[in-house]
């Protein structure tokens, strides 16, 4: 099979229903999807057929029924290739036996590495495709962790899936976007494809025109929505889904690039911003020189390291400064948390300058 993720300069599209309900809604929503003009590009139809769910009670899915349904639509429609979640090596093995074209791991067990590693298991020597979704957490390394299984599993046509971090504040957002978390993904794995799922990160269909944007201008590889031929009647995920005509909407209002060479204003105003970094990376130097110095008149004059009414003050003040100079307060307070935590770090560490006199001295 040729490499389903790897497809160059056109973004694979994934799309489907969250969970597959029905005969007729997996016929439908099928139909509708291989007739849009996003078909031509590589196409990839999603449908749940186990369901995790947070709480018990809800629609768990209908299993290898619906495996059955998709081999069906399989025969009706050659071009049409379908992928599932798959949780347990029993899915994996379901799966190969109905001829899924690939399947992916979610984020609930891509948190748990001995789930991942029986799903490798059952996924070694195998041609499956997978994703593998982003844990819950922002824990970069666990994701890294079971894409890395995978691989070694022998799986070669794989892919990064990011659908957003549970986190204290979601930010508006059902699940945190986090942007530098995928951002960090594709640095350390940089031929991996990385792909967008706008549809659980907004959990509001209102939302998905905008991440999805932001998912192209952030140059990933492809997309993950949530499509329904009804989504109001949806037993799984009803806000959030779109209907396949809402789709091709959006997909035909965003701007997607290309990447030439870079011209000539570009890397200038590169060298700017690598100048600008020097700079500040010798200022942040200074400053924790500074730091270290600070520590020795703690210690001289016995105060703690930390004090809580100065780093109100601090902090404060530089969102203040931020403010008059139209830079969001938010972001240079999360600066000067780091900043802050760095210059902590250093002052515990400070061994007692040399003119200070050691405890053993007379
Ligand atoms: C899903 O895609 O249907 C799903 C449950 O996703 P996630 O693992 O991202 O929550
Ligand atoms: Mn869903």
């Amino acid at each position: 099979m040729d490499n389903l993720f790897k497809t160059k300069d056109t973004p694979i599209l994934i799309a489907g229903p969250c969970s597959v309900e029905s005969r007729e809604g997996l016929q439908k929503v099928t139909a509708s999807l291989l007739a849009l003009p996003e078909a031509q590009r590589p196409l990839l139809i999603r449908g749940g057929v186990w369901k995790p769910r947070t709480r018990p009670g809800g629609f768990e899915g209908l299993g290898e029924e619906a495996l059955q349904w998709m081999a069906d639509l399989r025969k009706e429609h050659p071009t049409a290739r379908f992928c599932c979640e798959v949780a347990r090596p029993s899915h994996v093995e379901l799966c190969l036996r109905y001829g899924v074209d690939a399947v992916w791991i979610g984020s609930r067990t891509t948190g748990d590495p001995f789930s991942v590693g029986e799903i490798c298991r059952a996924l070694d020597s195998t041609t499956l495709a997978v994703m593998v979704k982003n844990p819950l957490t922002p824990d970069v390394n666990l994701w890294l962790g079971a894409l890395e299984r995978v691989q070694q599993a022998g799986i070669t046509d794989i892919a990064a899936v990011h659908r957003g971090f549970f986190t204290y504040n979601n930010m508006g957002y059902r699940n945190n976007p986090l942007w530098e978390v995928p951002i960090e993904l594709k640095r350390l794995l940089p031929d991996m494809p990385l792909l967008c799922d706008p549809s659980h990160i907004g959990g509001d269909r209102t939302l998905l025109p905008q991440l999805m944007q932001t998912a192209l201008d952030l140059h990933f590889d492809g997309l993950m929505v949530e499509v329904h031929h009804d989504p109001s009647q949806a037993l799984t995920d009803a806000a959030q889904q779109l209907t396949p005509d809402e789709l091709h909407t959006i997909l035909s209002t965003l701007h997607s690039h290309h990447d030439p060479e870079p011209p000539d204003t570009l890397k200038l105003l590169r060298q700017q911003i690598d100048a600008i970094d020097a700079q500040l990376i010798r200022l942040l130097g200074e400053r924790l020189d500074v730091a270290r110095r600070i520590a020795d008149v703690k210690a001289e004059n016995n105060m703690p390291v930390f004090q809580p009414k100065r780093w109100e003050e601090v902090l404060q003040r530089k969102m203040q400064i931020a403010a008059e100079a139209g830079i969001n307060p938010q972001f240079i307070k999360s600066i000067y948390e780091k900043i802050h935590s760095e210059s902590i770090r250093v002052q515990l560490a400070s061994p007692p300058s040399a003119t200070q006199k050691s405890p053993t001295d007379d």
